[in-house]
């Protein structure tokens, strides 16, 4: 039975450039809103950019442009961005536009109206950073706790809005909704957090200081504040109040942020739409920071600048199922270039490339280019079974909006049709014709499990799926849902293979030293990664160094490694000893022992020749003793 849903991303603040957390964002929606579609959903997706507030003002105003001219500037980066991204948004919204703004001004005075908003002094800390105010206490060492700058003290008359009034309400409604704001952990924190007093919010700001908003409808001297404003975007795209697409879609809403604002969407949204007499949304999904270390990015592999210059460099669908499969909804991931190859190399080329490529190979020696024709007895019921829990299991993953999980399932399935190839070897079949009949069997089974492959990952790599359609000779008119994967007849025979590129090039890990060694630098002969790999390399910090008797060259050292270790060192003419002492080097901790005048040397320390003699390898930041180097 087709139903609705509704998807949503928060509207992007323009004060900056979109970056992974937009992108990661914005895909999972993508991915929710494919993946309904397909199932015959009536799917809404909407996103868009936020654009009034003092941060878009000053910034403006320092570009020398006006607020418009920068919103419109910014704001054209994201819609751009977007079909870069393969995402299929159904609605872009801005909250500049005349319906906007006309439905924030409907919604203020209907609040209003019900003696909801009231006129009052304010005075307190304000950070134009949050654009709110802050009481002394949220405040650290005097500090906002998010920009650690000092905010101002203001006094101001401003509009408030009677958020407090709804505080036990919105307590009840998440207790009686447990999967209202999900995963429980955001739930647990804005529980915790409507266990102090509610208070009311300030909505407005005099134009006397912020003239870029919408204009309050009951007082023009006002201008209102930006999170009342952009909230109310997920009703305005959907034609509130009167709209067909409002009474089909609300009631079914599905909200995805980071949770960095789950306070405005856990807090001020509910609140605001029950005042306004709007029903709730129905969940609130969260998920988690991508931490990227950019400057350990660039140094380790090169030239990668941006995190989104990934999908340049390695292809857009490996780009999305990177993102899709390394965040666990909800928590934090690090987002590094290795973690993105390793993924790249293992799951995407090894697992499912290698499966595509060998099975078309396969197919088109033995089956003269085309889809055998097989009877239903030679269906394989494991690989059938297989695809059948894989389907059980992307459904539930979807239902609590584990991407991650979903991705996982398809991949068991993937690895079973890898053993059922390995198991079944057909190129021993190959060339004897009374085994024609299995072979033949083998080889549709193999093209029945890719046609699987390519629905179930449709909604994840939108382009990776159409491509295996293609090889596999399955037509447009391809029947693409859950229902449909374990149809195994779909296939029919006779359809012509196709042979295409390799859908995800292997990349070799040393890439960037390889173009190094084309240098007229004079090295050894190259090793593979498993020989480096034999060498133990550890931070050492010195405990005791002195020079060995009789000798004007050889200093003995002690050094701890997680262990006490002496080595010796030839770098008496270089170093005095005293100064060694508490440094961080490196040493060759699996080198095997040596005497040296007599002392046992147990590992070596790393040095170079200078033009002033001897430097020993040590390190520019604070290295952990013992520490592996790689
Ligand atoms: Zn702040």
């Amino acid at each position: 039975m087709a139903k609705a849903f509704y998807i949503t991303t928060p509207i992007y603040y323009v004060n900056a450039s979109p970056h992974i957390g937009h992108a990661y964002t914005t895909i999972v929606a993508d991915v929710l809103a494919r993946f309904h579609r397909m199932e015959g959903d009536e799917t809404f997706f909407v996103t868009g950019t936020d654009e009034h507030g003092d941060k878009i003002a000053a910034a403006a105003q320092s570009a020398g442009i006006t607020p418009q001219e920068y919103a419109d500037k910014i704001s054209i980066q994201f819609r751009n961005l977007w079909p870069e991204l393969a995402v299929a948004n159904d609605y872009f919204i801005r909250t500049t536009d005349k319906n906007h703004v006309e439905t924030v001004r409907s919604i203020l005075q209907k609040v209003h109206d019900a003696g909801d908003i009231y006129f009052g002094q304010y005075e307190g800390y304000y950070c134009v950073g949050c654009e709110r105010f802050y009481m002394e206490k949220e405040l650290v060492e005097g500090k906002c706790p998010d920009h650690q700058t000092k905010p101002e003290y203001r006094k101001e008359s401003n509009y408030f809005f009677r958020m407090s009034k709804y505080q036990e309400w919105l307590i009840n409604h998440i207790k009686a909704n447990p999967e209202f704001i999900r995963p429980e952990r955001y739930k647990n924190e804005v529980l915790a957090f409507l266990r102090e007093p509610l208070e009311d919010l300030c909505i407005s700001r005099p134009k006397t200081r912020l003239e870029w908003g919408i204009t309050l409808p009951f007082d023009d001297k006002y201008v209102t504040y930006v999170w009342f404003d952009a909230l109310i975007n997920y009703v305005t795209a959907i034609d509130y109040p009167a709209g067909e697409k409002f009474k089909k879609f609300w009631p079914v809403a599905e909200h995805l942020i980071a949770k960095d604002i789950l306070k405005p969407h856990g807090i001020y949204w509910p609140t605001m739409l029950k005042a306004a007499g709007i029903e709730p949304y129905q969940h609130l999904n969260v998920h988690g920071y991508w931490n990227s270390d950019q400057s350990k990015m660039s140094k380790s592999l090169g030239n990668v600048v941006k995190p989104l210059d990934l999908k340049d460099k390695y292809g857009l669908d490996a780009f999305r199922y990177f993102l899709l499969r390394d965040m666990v909804f909800g928590l934090d991931s690090n987002f590094s270039e290795e973690a993105f190859v390793q993924r790249l190399n293992s799951d995407l080329a090894n697992d499912l490339g290698n499966l595509v490529s060998r099975t078309i190979t396969m197919a088109i020696k033995y089956c003269g280019g085309m889809v055998p024709k097989v009877k239903k007895e030679k269906y394989d019921k494991r690989l059938q079974d297989a695809a059948q829990k894989a389907v059980y299991d992307v459904e539930s993953a979807f239902g609590e909006m584990a991407l991650h999980k979903a991705l996982i399932a398809i991949w068991e399935f993937i690895n079973t049709t890898n053993k059922y190839i390995v198991e079944n070897e057909p190129w021993t079949l190959g060339n004897d014709e009374t085994n024609k009949g299995k072979l033949m069997a083998i080889m549709y089974n193999l093209l029945a499990s890719l046609r699987a492959v390519a629905i179930l990952i449709a909604p994840f790599m939108p382009g990776t799926s159409q491509k295996i359609l293609h090889e596999i000779g399955a037509g447009d008119n391809q029947q693409m849902s859950l229902a449909a994967i374990t149809k195994w007849d779909a296939l029919t025979a006779g359809s012509t293979l196709t042979r295409g590129e390799s859908l995800f090039p292997r990349v070799e890990k040393d890439m960037t030293e390889k173009v190094e060694i084309k240098s007229a630098v004079d090295l050894k002969p190259e090793i593979d990664y498993e020989e480096f790999a034999r060498v133990d390399l550890r931070v050492a910090t010195i405990l005791a160094a002195e020079m060995v008797p009789k000798s004007n060259k050889l200093i003995k050292i002690k050094v701890d490694i997680g262990e006490e270790r002496t080595i010796v060192a030839g770098i008496g003419k270089d170093y005095k000893p005293e100064d060694m002492v508490g440094k961080k080097i490196v040493i060759v901790a699996n080198l095997k022992p040596a005497k040296l005048m007599g002392v046992e040397s147990r590992g070596m320390l790393l040095a170079t020749d200078t033009a002033e003699g001897l430097t020993v390898l040590s390190f520019d930041r604070e290295a952990k003793t013992g520490a592996k180097i790689r």
